[in-house]
């Protein structure tokens, strides 16, 4: 037997207990005369002791031997320890040892296995089954656990039935490339990996499972953005006969169960706005509501004066910082300097001061006087000791910049705390997008989403115009989940493809298996996938994604660990049918 207990176990009431442990060498303390050694495992560390008065010399030459990492099993008997450590679980014990035994060497580890390592990220990666022994990791691995856990107990308990789809299937447009597999057995041809099991949670509902879940993996190759990952996992579900209501209260039930599970919050009831709100707000589509700093529209107040820059502008818009009259002029051109750099990309920002005495101070003093800036207060909420952040230009940019500079300045104030949970449902989204570089429509959510009832007509001579039963969970400025009504009817989703440049033949190529299910009685479904990635990482109160995944692929798509991608011999490419044209 390797263990009678783990290293995280044992207490004072073990004490005189005879005892196994099994465990990672963590540190040696060798005093000469005594020598103390901290083993490790998942549970936790128990000190062990070894001594001149009570070991045998040959053993206690040994212990002083011992490399960090080394996997060893111990034998003795719990003792109460002289100085106690509070700090950790097991530190009113350490286990006298009577047998050592080394299980196994190990070579010097390329950083140290402590929670503040000195190995770098790159480092960590490529030995990360060593990065899973330090507790950040392993916690974060945990919590993890503990979240899909709950999430499954959720779902189960109210009914939902985890079906397994397929990995190796057709490509699902969900907006990005597919990753492709091919195919031994048929010549020339290709699976896809799913983008998500969309189409399939779809004929899951046409069978009749009423409603599903999943957690599960879903592949896209899309250009890598920070923090995204090729492959990512979902709580993917759906249900039938149900109406956007329905879907928005029983998601919003798991939410809540799992803020309440996982940190004891109570949330009240989700606000709702929509999407056409969320963007005249916040100018973003996914907006952190834990602070103010709403947007201001300030066309009406601005315009027609002499000033024109706002003259020529579509939208005129400010917000309003908290304690930003005090910032320095230095401070201020900082600012405008980060509104101007090319990743945000604004021309210029003005800014009005909103001093203690109630009078302001603007870079536009020229054009305005004090009662149009006491009108921008207005409109903006500035109280005295804010700062107005002034942007314009056409309305999407300007709105995108404003949200911008709004994150970061509540980033720098500190107003986005890890600790706070501010979720909301961001609804009606409009059903397709304009692609600039095209000029063609593509659907913003994907091409099974339901328009709103009676807006199909408008397809033709609005197309922009027409909205979604579409929505998106927003939690602290992150999608978190995102779903729709769907087209159940294979009419509707025929005139769905037509609009976005599927010839019908195309069509049936691509989704016939589909459009033959809706003749089969399909009922009116619905549903959401949650990002399992993201939220774990928001409920874990961190930023990055791949702090809370085992193995996770580096910014260019690369497991540095395994080194893959890799290429492949000859031998397999010949088998797969496949010439390399580099
Ligand atoms: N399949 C969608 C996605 O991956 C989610 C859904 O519509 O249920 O975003």
């Amino acid at each position: 037997m390797y263990r009678t207990s783990t290293c995280g176990a044992l207490r004072a009431s073990d004490i005189n207990s005879e005892v196994v442990l099994s465990g990672w060498v963590h540190k040696v303390r060798d005093k000469g005369f005594v020598v103390w050694v901290d083993l490790r495992d998942r549970y936790g560390i128990t000190q062990l002791v070894l001594d001149q008065d009570r070991t045998p010399d040959q053993l206690l030459d040994m212990a002083k031997e011992l490399g960090r990492e080394t996997v060893i099993q111990v034998k003795g008997q719990v003792i109460e320890r002289a100085s106690k450590n509070p700090n950790i679980p097991t530190g009113d014990i350490e286990v006298l040892v009577s047998e050592l035994q080394v299980l196994n060497e190990s070579i010097l580890p390329p950083f140290t296995i402590e929670d503040e390592t000195d190995g770098g990220e790159d480092i960590r990666m490529k030995y990360r089954y060593l990065d899973i022994r330090r507790n950040p990791v392993k916690d974060n691995l945990i919590f993890r656990h503990k979240v899909t856990m709950e999430v499954r107990k959720y779902l189960s308990n109210h009914g939902f039935i985890e079906v397994e789809t397929p990995y190796l299937i057709k490509s699902t447009p969900e907006g990005a490339r597919d990753f492709l597999v091919p195919s031994r057995m048929n010549a020339g041809q290709f699976y896809a990996l799913p983008q998500s099991p969309q189409t399939f949670k779809q004929l899951l509902m046409v069978g009749g499972m009423d409603k599903y879940f999943q957690i599960v993996k879903c592949f896209r190759d899309e250009d890598l953005r920070a923090d995204r990952q090729p492959e990512f996992t979902q709580i993917d579900c759906e249900m039938a006969f149900v109406e956007q209501e329905d879907i928005l209260n029983a998601f919003e039930g798991l939410t809540k169960h799992l803020l309440k599970e996982i940190h004891g919050v109570d949330t009240g009831d989700f606000p709702r706005i929509t999407f056409d709100e969320a963007m005249q707000k916040y100018g973003n589509d996914k907006p952190d509501i834990r602070f103010g700093m709403e947007f201001g529209e300030l066309n009406s107040v601005a315009q027609h004066k002499e000033f024109n820059v706002f003259n020529a502008a579509e939208l005129v818009v400010g917000i309003a910082v908290p304690g930003g009259a005090a910032y320095t002029r230095k401070e201020i051109d900082k600012l405008i300097d980060w509104v101007k750099r090319p990743q945000v990309g604004a021309k210029g920002m003005v800014y009005v001061k909103c001093n203690e005495d109630g009078s302001f101070k603007s870079s536009v003093d020229k054009f305005y006087n004090q009662e149009d800036l006491a009108q921008w207060a207005e409109v903006t909420r500035a109280k005295a000791g804010d700062l107005i952040c002034v942007l314009s230009g056409s309305a999407n940019e300007t709105r995108a910049q404003l949200s911008a500079l709004r994150m970061e300045l509540a980033e720098r104030l500190g107003l986005r705390k890890p600790d706070e949970f501010a979720p909301l449902w961001v609804i009606d989204f409009p059903l397709l997008e304009l692609d600039e570089e095209t000029g063609t429509y593509h659907a913003m959510h994907h091409p099974f989403t339901s328009p709103k009832p009676g807006q199909l007509e408008l397809l033709d001579s609005k197309p922009g115009d027409v909205k979604a039963n579409a929505y998106d969970l927003v939690l602290n400025g992150n999608e978190i989940g995102g779903g729709s009504i769907r087209i159940h009817d294979k009419e509707v989703q025929a005139t769905m493809f037509k609009h976005l440049g599927f010839t019908s033949e195309e069509a049936k190529e691509q989704f016939g298996f589909l459009m033959d299910a809706f003749q089969y009685g399909a009922p009116p479904h619905g549903g959401i996938a949650f990002g399992l990635d993201r939220l774990v990482s928001i409920l874990g109160g961190q930023e990055t994604i791949r702090d809370f995944i085992a193995f996770p692929k580096n910014n260019s798509g690369r497991d540095v660990m395994i080194d893959a991608p890799a290429n492949i011999d000859e031998e397999q490419l010949k088998e797969l049918h496949l010439k390399l044209n580099l």
